[in-house]
């Protein structure tokens, strides 16, 4: 049976940036498989986002997700420079009614203690002069967030992967692992329907990088306890396009929701300046899609509170992703949460669970974090 030091379950985004990381750091003796049970790398929520570059400005002090953000936006960029992948450093603008003063206040105090040092206030008057048609009584802005070509981030991950020996295999389903004289033996299925094959292979170490599906994968591992294995729900975010002419240069986003369930429905651009709005929040049974026509209403609402100018015959549906959340409807903010043996007992293994926003600014700095873990001496 063939035999590999490390499998990383999952060619989205974070699975790329483990695989390029132990690459790089590990000896070639140190063989690795990357398994994707789709066609190709990042079709999952790692192509269903929103492409910013978060700055790590509200998440709580001290959490997973406040430090790995600020720390990955760093390599991000860096990353970005070094290998030529398309980015922009739009900046971004927080813009507040008069009654929500008070949650600008507290976005700043949070930013300052997740040691965000570039957060400014703006005036009134010098919004207008940069963001003509958003209304707003007072607004944040924050230089250091941006966008980013997620297509090309991943290309490169998985090509630098590849090339410090990384054997790479889509169309390859974990179907089952069993835990065995301290390593694994990994059930796969692999091809498409109605030619499939079963292949199975030795690990010694083994990481389930795989998203909205890393709670059904460690359900298959025979020997993990699964009272360790989180709950897991949907949370779908939808996107509306603009069609026309871009009203913004910036990226605007209105506080985020009381309930801290999502940032509200924001303006992004992509890199090649077309404007959508979202994503919203809403729980779902299963992984769907389909973004509903009905939502529009909502982000008309939503979005004629910054920006009253808009015509909404312009918007039209775009796409969605959905978050691997671990509170449900009911609140609550869950921080990502890696485990390893110190939590599950099983020697080897390293489970990622939660890998919501802002998983993709933070996704050098979680390869980072787990690859220079002492499990992998
Ligand atoms: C609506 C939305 C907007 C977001 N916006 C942003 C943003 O602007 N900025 C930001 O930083 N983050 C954002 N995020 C978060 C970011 O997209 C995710 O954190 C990140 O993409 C997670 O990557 P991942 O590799 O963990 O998961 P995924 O991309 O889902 O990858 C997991 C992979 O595992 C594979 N897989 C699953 N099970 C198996 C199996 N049994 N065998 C083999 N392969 C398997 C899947 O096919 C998939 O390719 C957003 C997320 C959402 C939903």
């Amino acid at each position: 049976m063939e035999h590999f030091e490390l499998c990383i379950v999952g060619a989205g985004v974070v699975g790329l940036a483990l695989a390029e990381r132990f690459a790089r750091t590990r000896p070639r003796s140190f063989s690795i498989v990357l398994v994707e049970s789709n066609a190709s790398f990042g079709q999952e929520t790692s192509s269903r986002n929103s492409e910013v570059i978060h700055a790590g400005i509200y998440y709580t002090p001290g959490s997973l997700k406040a430090q790995l953000c600020l720390e990955g936006r760093h390599l991000l960029y860096q990353y970005c420079q070094q290998h030529g992948i398309a980015h922009r450093r739009t900046g971004k603008f927080i813009v507040a009614q008069e009654h929500e003063q008070e949650s600008l206040e507290r976005i700043v105090r949070t930013a300052t203690q997740n040691g965000v040092e570039d957060l400014q206030w703006v005036t009134r008057q010098a919004l207008s002069e940069e963001e003509p048609l958003v209304l707003a009584s007072h607004a944040l802005y924050s230089p250091s967030t941006g966008i980013i070509d997620s297509h090309g981030l991943m290309s490169a991950l998985l090509a630098e992967a590849e090339q410090a020996g990384v054997q790479y295999a889509p169309l390859t389903r974990v179907v089952a692992v069993e835990a065995q004289n301290g390593g694994f033996i990994v059930q796969t299925e692999c091809g498409t329907p109605g030619h499939l094959e079963f292949f199975a292979f030795r690990c010694r170490y083994l990481i389930n990088a795989a998203g909205l599906h890393a709670q059904e994968l460690a359900k298959r591992i025979e020997g993990l306890d699964k009272a360790n294995v989180p709950a897991l729900f949907l949370s779908r975010g939808c996107y509306f396009r603009l069609s026309g002419k871009a009203p913004f240069r910036h990226l605007i986003y209105p506080v985020p929701e009381q309930n801290q369930r999502g940032l509200g429905i924001h303006a992004t651009l992509d890199l090649a300046g077309q404007v959508r709005f979202g994503p919203d929040v809403e729980y779902v049974d299963e992984i769907d899609y389909r973004v509903p026509e009905e939502r529009r209403e909502i982000f008309v609402d939503a979005i004629r509170r910054y920006y009253p100018g808009l015509d909404a015959s312009q918007l039209h549906p775009d796409y969605s992703g959905i978050r691997p959340k671990l509170c449900g409807p009911d609140g609550g903010v869950a921080d990502f949460l890696i485990q390893d043996e110190a939590t599950h007992g099983l020697p080897g293994l390293v489970q990622l669970f939660g890998m919501e926003s802002p998983g993709l600014t933070a996704s050098l700095a979680i390869a980072r974090l787990i690859a220079d873990k002492g499990t992998f001496q």
